[in-house]
């Protein structure tokens, strides 16, 4: 049976150390890091995201806003409010929920915050860093799919990875930090092989195969079955379904007979997500605050 790369234990001990750096910094007399969340509309499922998110910043000592606004709210007021957590001295992170409504044109606000705050690395300035090897922060899913993977002694240099998805918040930024060369200014690139498969893939599951690591992100319950995964293989399930009452991911449970590693859903990637944001945000202080 696989072994389990359990995200919400490494999640506890990775939030243990944030906590514990916060607090030296507090005792300092610095400002607690702090993050401001903006939720536009009544999406429930961003609702749920955003109050864990905020829960997870107020027990490990980090300042944190919430700024609820109607579906109707239009991109300049948005717009206005994100200027004015620009300028706050006591915000170090701005993260703006997605999706937004419609009627908001996403990449006119994501490019609106001011990038040294962009603790979700959306902006294109931040992409730009990670992509050319100088980081300013780590997007939050990748990273935490990256810190599960070294935490847990699974291989990755010189291997190869098989990543399902091509998102801009997952399956793109985790192929560019995975395949990197790792340097003092990018010190989680992977050194893999890297493949991205996608919708039009053809045959993937003899792509799948060739994976020493598969990282599945394509929000399919069970797409990912046995018969497509390499015996001893690293699996990490990215995908969070709705299936009746639970929540299920990509790979099928039966996968765990196979693979020699298995993140769970819920419990291995998504504690890990929230828990790298705090670790943008506290990073965000360091690098605004000293
Ligand atoms: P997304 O933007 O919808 O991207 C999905 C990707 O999967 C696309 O590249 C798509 O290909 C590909 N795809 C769709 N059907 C496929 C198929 N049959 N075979 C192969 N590839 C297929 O989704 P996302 O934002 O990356 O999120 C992916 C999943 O991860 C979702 O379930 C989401 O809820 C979850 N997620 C979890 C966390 C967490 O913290 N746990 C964080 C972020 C996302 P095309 O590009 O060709 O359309």
């Amino acid at each position: 049976m696989a072994q389990i790369l359990d995200g919400k234990a490494l999640a506890a001990t990775i939030r243990g150390e944030i906590a514990a750096r916060v607090a030296d910094r507090t005792r300092a007399g610095k400002r607690p890091p702090g993050l401001a969340a903006v939720l536009v509309g009544n999406d429930p499922a961003s609702h749920g995201y955003v109050r864990s998110k905020h829960k997870a910043c107020l027990e490990h000592g980090l300042h944190s806003t919430v700024h609820r606004l109607p579906e109707e709210t239009t991109s300049s007021q948005l717009l206005d409010l994100i200027d004015r957590l620009n300028a706050d001295p006591t915000v170090h992170g701005i993260l703006v929920q997605l999706p937004l409504p419609r009627h908001i044109e996403k990449e006119a606000i994501v490019r609106a915050i001011v990038p040294t705050k962009d603790v979700d690395c959306f902006h294109p300035e931040n992409v730009g860093r990670l992509t050319t090897g100088f980081p300013r922060f780590y997007p939050c899913t990748p990273h935490g799919v990256v810190q599960l993977l070294n935490r847990y002694n699974v291989p990755v240099a010189g291997r190869e990875v098989v990543i399902v998805g091509r998102s801009d918040i997952v399956g793109k930024p985790l192929a560019v930090m995975l395949m990197q060369k790792p340097t003092a200014d990018n010190p989680a690139a992977g050194d893999a092989t890297v493949t991205v498969a996608h919708s039009r893939t053809d045959n993937l599951a003899a792509v799948c195969r060739r994976a020493d690591i598969l990282i599945a992100a394509v929000g399919r319950a069970s797409l990912i079955t046995a018969d497509m995964v390499k015996p001893g293989a690293a699996v990490v399930d990215v995908g969070t379904n709705r299936v009746g009452h639970a929540w299920m991911g990509d790979v099928a449970p039966e996968v765990a007979a196979v693979a020699g590693w298995l993140s769970p859903v819920p419990g291995g990637v998504g504690p890990m997500t929230i828990t790298m944001l705090l670790y943008n945000t506290l990073a965000a202080a360091e690098q605004i605050d000293g």
